[in-house]
């Protein structure tokens, strides 16, 4: 029997060359009918015999090419047309916005082999791609993906771009920034002042000539600029250092090769596979050589590194076969740029030059920052390659926007079932972040056309993103922080309630107003119970004390010594007579010393109190050097510590962790001579057995591991090791991360869940 089949598909669609692999197929298989592009996805009709319909959409869903994905299929019959052959449809533009928005895609494979062929028309053409590789989301400016609606509009294809572009059997056919030397974007050099000193290959060249005679070089590339110079050149990196206002947070590598970071860094199989993925994370790998300037990662025995991703730093790193540092191009605390002429304004006083192209930059996107841990991927920055693919929900919600947090910010939206979720953005500390944070979530409503009937934020009151929040003029809900990372690695897991999360953080406003960070919470289908977090201690001068250690260490000692805090310890030691006095007296009056439960804080305190680090230059700062510290250490021991039942009638079941012995028994240490290693892998020990403890008196089996904390590594192994040792299912994150930029997700499920939409 002769059927008709209207086909829909959604999931990784569009962008990917799935079309022409639909036309393949219709085409093989003798069927007749047509594919088009809409704004969900793709919509298919074929027409042949019931055998071969179905052995099309078996071979549909099972021969996919490289970058596709189908989330949603559906069918259904509908009456025969008998028209003439198999063919691809314009785009449709009517219905919901929803498709899906590829991430940029690293060069693929043959686009690499045509870059160095000299036989090849795009022999050297730095704009190379085709519909397995290239931009995507920085250059798409609306839906459905087609190059009219990209920044590729104003580039009119060649003669044989166009034939390529226009050829179903072609890997170019519909590749929307298709491109070549005759009719594509082009490099140029600029001088500090934007006189062009160079063009095409020269500029290249002339670039590499610069780098390796040790400038700074600001490079437009994919989602933004990045600021390079020589890695192995140590005056050249703290000039770079000097400028940017970055004192030792380490800065990131691009390597001409895998073989190169195989002769400085330990790869496993897993790294070598994110490095080379279309994805092109700065991977955080553990370094083995000495090729690099010291001051690239100062006391980091991790460096970020990755490969190069497009067809410019192709050409750049095979040019100067060394690996160069890239860096954002930004001063420290604003975003990066994407604008030749924003840059020459921003980075002049950083760059000595800038390798610019006048293809278009939509919106910026960073690199993402990945590490490997307990096996797997954990992605650190969520950003190029990730962003914005979504997570689904299980069914279609309400449009809601989500504001997330203030550090390592992103916020998100919802379209249909998909939470879409933005690139990273950044600290909301600085005017320009906000004014970017602004554009973003302003462009996915454009994307997506949406008409958002509802906002979420965090509680925090001072919080820039809570303010948008409060100006926008919808109806606004509140989420607790770190409920809002219990939700977000619960939807990332598709964990359904009960669970008990553990949220560890630096910081996030309780729901009793006071700054919680180490918290238990008991996670059922609406809401949650706090039902443990660490002892409480006061942070002298407040915020003054993330960028001051021994301020939480202070704090930690006086919730134990009271006004007898024994002065031959690192911190106390660090300050004056009189610093010590006026901070004693206000710890003792609770005067711009508030109290806080975090985890974060906590790290801090005694990474201070072992003498590892009384100030830091940037967040978690002290908290990394505490975990590099237990490098190579092997312990099972732990430190005592106490769990206090305050159960009431008041208050459900609630337990404090109180940590006097573990500080007895570490100043103990100390002072015996254990070293700070020794010290640091029983603390994280001892961190593991007290989550360990709390997960077996809640009763829970499913354990949550979220929060800033469980970037570290050391950390999240053992813990996962010990709850499973112990019978209990712990989850934790992958592609969203456990930081502050997994927040708007959480907040985005804490909506659904409060409106009993999704829990
Ligand atoms: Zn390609
Ligand atoms: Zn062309
Ligand atoms: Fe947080």
């Amino acid at each position: 029997m002769i059927e008709r089949r209207h086909i829909t598909v959604q999931g990784r669609v569009q962008g990917v060359g799935f079309r022409p692999f639909v036309y393949r197929l219709a085409h093989e298989l003798g069927l007749v009918g047509w594919v088009v592009n809409s704004p969900q996805g793709v919509a298919i009709e074929v027409e042949a015999l019931t055998a071969r319909l179905d052995t099309f959409m078996t071979r549909l869903q099972s021969e996919l090419p490289p970058h596709a994905a189908i989330q949603y299929l559906d069918w259904q019959n509908t009456a025969l047309m008998g028209e003439q052959g198999f063919q691809i449809h314009h785009s449709n533009h009517t219905g919901a916005k929803t498709a899906i928005v590829l991430p940029d895609l690293a060069t693929c494979p043959e686009c690499l082999k045509e870059l160095f062929d000299l036989a090849n028309r795009r022999y050297r053409y730095p704009f190379t791609n085709c519909t397995h590789c290239g931009p995507r989301f920085s250059i798409i400016q609306g839906l459905p993906y087609d190059r009219p609606n990209t920044t590729m509009r104003d580039f009119v294809l060649c003669d044989e771009c166009r034939a390529e572009y226009e050829n179903p059997l072609d890997r170019r056919f519909h590749a929307q920034p298709n491109a070549c030397p005759k009719c594509g974007p082009q490099l140029a050099l600029w001088d500090k002042n934007g006189a062009v000193l160079s063009l095409r290959d020269e500029a290249l060249i002339s670039t590499a000539d610069a780098i390796r005679r040790g400038s700074i070089v600001a490079v437009k590339g994919l989602g933004g600029f990045h600021l390079m110079v020589d890695a192995r050149n140590t005056e050249a990196v703290a000039r770079l250092r000097a400028r940017k206002h970055r004192d030792e947070k380490p800065l990131a590598l691009m390597y001409p090769s895998l073989e190169r970071i195989k002769a400085e860094c330990e790869v496993s199989e897993l790294e070598e596979h994110l490095l080379t993925a279309s994805e092109a994370p700065i991977v955080l790998l553990r370094r083995t050589g000495a090729e690099i300037a010291a001051n690239i990662a100062p006391g980091n025995p991790y460096l970020g590194v990755m490969l190069p991703y497009t067809p410019l730093h192709h050409l750049l790193m095979r040019e100067l076969d060394f690996p160069v540092v890239a860096t954002s191009g930004n001063l420290s605390g604003e975003p990066i740029c994407t604008d030749e002429y924003e840059a020459l304004e921003r980075l002049g006083e950083i760059a000595d030059f800038f390798l610019v192209h006048n293809r278009p930059i939509a919106r910026h996107v960073d690199d993402s920052i990945v590490r490997v841990a307990a096996g797997r991927e954990l992605v650190l920055r969520r950003a190029r390659g990730y962003a914005p693919l979504p997570v689904k929900l299980p069914k279609s919600v309400p449009t809601l926007i989500a504001t997330g947090a203030h550090l390592k910010n992103a916020a998100a939206v919802t379209a249909g079932e998909q939470v879409f979720i933005s690139q990273h953005i950044g600290d909301m500390d600085t005017i320009e972040t906000y004014n970017a944070y602004q554009r973003i979530i302003n462009d996915f409503q454009q994307l997506y056309e949406l008409h958002p009937s509802a906002i979420a934020c965090d509680l925090h009151p001072d919080y820039r993103s809570t303010q948008y929040a409060e100006a926008a003029g919808l109806p606004i809900i509140r989420v607790q922080h770190h409920y809002a990372h219990v939700l977000s690695c619960m939807a990332e897991n598709h964990l359904e309630a009960p669970v008990l999360g553990v949220s560890w953080d630096g910081t996030g406003y309780g729901t009793d107003g006071t700054i919680w960070g180490g918290e238990f919470l008991l996670v059922n289908e609406q809401s949650f119970d706090r039902a443990a977090h660490f002892g409480t201690f006061r942070l002298p001068g407040g915020d003054q004390a993330v960028k001051e250690p021994r301020r939480s260490a202070l704090g930690l000692l006086y919730s134990i010594f009271g006004d007898d805090i024994p002065l031959d310890l690192p911190p106390v030691q660090s300050f004056s007579a009189t610093e010590l006095a006026l901070l004693k007296a206000a710890l003792r009056k609770g005067i711009n010393a508030p109290l806080t439960s975090s985890a974060g804080r906590l790290f801090d305190a005694v990474a201070a109190l072992i003498g590892l680090r009384q100030r830091v230059s940037f967040e978690g700062q002290a908290a990394m050097e505490l975990e590099f510290a237990q490098d190579g250490i092997k312990t099972d021991k732990c430190y005592p510590f106490a769990v206090t039942d305050i159960t009431s009638e008041v208050t459900a079941s609630k337990r404090i962790i109180d940590l006097k012995l573990t500080v007895l028994a570490m100043i103990d240490d100390l002072r015996t001579g254990v070293s700070i290693s020794e010290i640091s892998a029983v603390f994280h020990n001892t961190l593991a057995e007290i989550i360990v403890t709390i997960a077996r008196c809640s009763g829970e089996k499913q354990v949550v591991l979220t929060g800033g904390c469980f970037q570290n590594k050391t950390l999240l192994e053992r813990t996962i090791d010990r709850l499973v040792a112990e019978g209990f299912h712990p989850y934790w994150h992958r592609t969203i991360p456990p930081n502050d930029g997994g927040i708007a997700l959480g907040q985005i499920m804490a909506v659904l869940r409060e409106q009993k939409i999704c829990v």
